[in-house]
């Protein structure tokens, strides 16, 4: 990795830690939600293997659904889930199911979602 690409990193991470501090947490926003759960399984290019993965929020969380891609290169990529959670709260749902594909720049790796959200409320 190259010293501009790095730095290109570095800018995207802090920008991520910004944009936490700029969501705030999950019960200020969604007071009536206990808890969500993303069901994930990860298809990345070139690797045959689907890798599944977890990821809960609570009410201290932050609202920040975002998860990130696997592929290593991936700049500005990975994938939110902001529109499909607010928009099942708004609904009151309990669960939706969907996929995502990574948008991200430069590398050629990136990777595949298919998602289960499930939410309980308060
Ligand atoms: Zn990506």
């Amino acid at each position: 990795m190259n010293n501009s690409m790095n730095s290109r990193k570095n800018a995207a991470r802090a920008e991520r830690l910004q944009r936490r501090i700029d969501a705030g947490f999950v019960d200020k926003h969604f007071p009536e939600v206990a808890s969500i759960v993303i069901n994930m399984m990860y298809n990345q290019k070139g690797i045959q293997k689907s890798l599944p993965r977890i990821v809960n929020f609570f009410p201290s969380s932050y609202a920040l659904f975002r998860v990130d891609c696997l592929s290593r290169g991936c700049v500005d990529g990975g994938f939110d889930l902001t529109q499909v959670i607010t928009a099942m709260i708004r609904n009151h749902r309990e669960t939706a199911k969907g996929d995502l594909s990574c948008e991200g720049g430069p590398s050629h790796d990136h990777s595949a979602i298919v998602y289960e959200v499930t939410i309980q409320y308060a």
